[in-house]
């Protein structure tokens, strides 16, 4: 059977919808891809610093809390100093600490690199998400088949895309990672 890798890769960084005081009301924040660093009396706290896109009032999403200085890591400390944007990524894109927080985090625009799919062949298709985004497998077939919700749904009534793992692909997240078979020659 013939390989293919798939590849979501976002583009941005997430922003979040949350109540800004100064709007009075819920508002989209965008990253500033900065920290808020402060050490004081061997404790530390890292904020990342979200802006109201209507008024540019900020908010700081606490990424750490009155942790020892020495036990974080003498790279990540001097990380979050200089705003190292893979830093920024790691937390930017951590859903689950955004939503824990309060704020409703949206999808990022993203696309998928890789290949087309051979034509004629039944195909091993392996979809990558190294950065987690909450995506339903529907959507990334969607897009990387260019295909309605109508014909991705009678694509996966006639097993013509199926997963190996019995899961339900017209309801289940892609995760880290999934891999599909795809029948080419039943027609796509
Ligand atoms: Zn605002």
């Amino acid at each position: 059977m013939e390989q293919a890798t798939w590849r979501v890769r976002s583009i941005g960084l997430p922003t979040l919808n949350r109540y800004c005081k100064k709007c009075k009301q819920v508002a989209e924040f965008e990253c500033s891809e900065m920290f808020r660093v402060n050490a004081q009396r061997k404790m530390l706290d890292v904020w990342l610093i979200y802006k109201c896109i209507e008024c540019g009032c900020t908010w700081n999403a606490p990424i750490l809390s009155r942790v020892r200085v020495s036990a974080a890591q003498d790279d990540d400390l001097a990380g979050y100093t200089e705003n190292s944007p893979d830093l920024v990524a790691n937390h930017a894109f951590d859903f689950q600490l955004l939503k824990r927080l309060g704020a409703e985090v949206n999808l990022p625009p993203y696309v998928i690199d890789g290949e087309a799919l051979p034509p004629g062949e039944n195909v091993l298709l392996l979809i990558e998400n190294p950065l987690n985004l909450p995506l339903r497998i529907e959507s990334v077939i969607r897009k990387g088949l260019g295909c309605s919700k109508r014909h991705f749904l009678n694509l996966v009534e006639r097993k013509v895309v199926s997963c190996r793992d019995g899961i339900d692909l017209t309801k289940a997240k892609v995760g880290a990672s999934i891999e599909l078979v795809v029948l080419r020659q039943q027609g796509l």
